[in-house]
């Protein structure tokens, strides 16, 4: 038996990496103090029986028994209001959480693979991004807690793998959408879709030309494991290589929903990049990766999902 460490499973991208992998069979063990993931979440793989659950804060020295053969920290929140929200515990769970994860994984003799980001780009100069690219990040601006300490948690992997050995892989993902995204967490995606379902106004910030390249979460589960397996210990884009306007995206959302609905500009955020796409020729070429679910048909899922789960609540 196989057995997986998931910090933040109880978070989007971890609830559905974690689900994969308990349906392929192995034992899970999530480690979460539900910031923010879903109470939800944690009841859906309650219904594998490989599933384990403990409410801990993985930035703070926690107790795990047992074997493990990989340790994926993939905690942290990642929406841009929760660097308002929460810039401390981003910062900690980043750093000292990034810390003990992988002294957690060296001392069971895991592979330790860490969730980074198309973040640690900034608002880039280079486009497309490319692993090679160090990025141009405001060390002062309100992205800082998140960037910064994405930054500080890859260079805390790299020692990890320089000086201790650990056998590390480092995914850096892009946008991504679909399924159990909190419809409150303030992304562009949830927002605009809680917007149009709620026959709402939707917000664009600044005038919508500023790009991003959305990536489905079942293609984005498909890629880190591909990564997890993969002898690639040099971090790895993985997203969507196709780039669309904030407005197309509002746009496409809107006639999905309800195509008389208003569209509003407010503020662009400070230090908000301008373009993104990811050059993921690495993924491809190393992992043989590459996303299969286009925007037209990834956006009715997320879509359908959104309207069940406002239903309920
Ligand atoms: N955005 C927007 N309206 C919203 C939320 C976000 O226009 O209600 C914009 C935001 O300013 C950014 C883009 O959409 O340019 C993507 O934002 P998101 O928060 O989803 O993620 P980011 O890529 O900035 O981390």
């Amino acid at each position: 038996m196989t057995r997986y460490v998931i910090t933040g499973g109880a978070g989007f991208i971890g609830s559905h990496l974690a689900e994969r992998l308990l349906q392929e069979g192995n034992d899970v063990v999530v480690l979460d103090n539900l910031v923010t993931g879903d109470p939800d979440n944690v009841e859906i793989l309650s219904r594998y029986e490989g599933f384990e659950f403990l409410d801990v804060d993985v930035a703070r020295p926690y107790e795990l028994d047992g074997p493990a053969d990989y340790v994926l920290h993939v905690a942290s929140p990642a929406s841009p209001d929760d660097f308002g929200r929460l810039p401390f515990e981003i910062m900690a769970v980043n750093s000292e959480g990034t810390r003990l994860a992988a002294e957690l994984a060296l001392e069971r003799g895991a592979r330790f693979l860490f969730a980074s980001t198309s973040e640690v780009y900034g608002d880039p100069e280079v486009h497309p991004q490319g692993e090679d690219y160090w990025g141009h990040v405001n060390a002062f601006g309100p992205r800082a807690v998140y960037d910064e300490s994405k930054r500080f948690g890859e260079a805390l992997v790299a020692a990890f793998k320089r000086h201790r050995d650990l056998d590390v892989r480092v995914v850096r993902i892009f946008n991504t959408y679909g399924p159990r995204m909190r419809p409150s967490d303030g992304r562009l995606v949830p927002n605009l879709i809680s917007q149009a379902l709620a026959g709402r106004p939707l917000t664009i910030y600044g005038d919508g030309s500023q790009t991003r390249s959305f990536c489905y979460v079942s293609d984005m589960v498909d890629g880190i494991l591909a990564l997890l397996y993969s002898d690639v210990a040099e971090p790895v884009n993985v997203g969507m290589p196709e780039e669309i306007t904030i407005l197309e995206m509002a746009e496409m959302i809107r006639d999905a929903v309800d195509g008389d609905l208003e569209i509003v500009y407010r503020p662009l955020p400070v230090d908000d990049p301008r373009r993104r796409r990811p050059d993921i020729t690495r993924a491809t070429e190393l992992l043989g990766w590459r996303p299969q679910v286009p925007v037209s048909e990834g956006l009715p899922k997320a879509i359908e999902w959104f309207r069940e789960k406002l239903g309920k609540a």
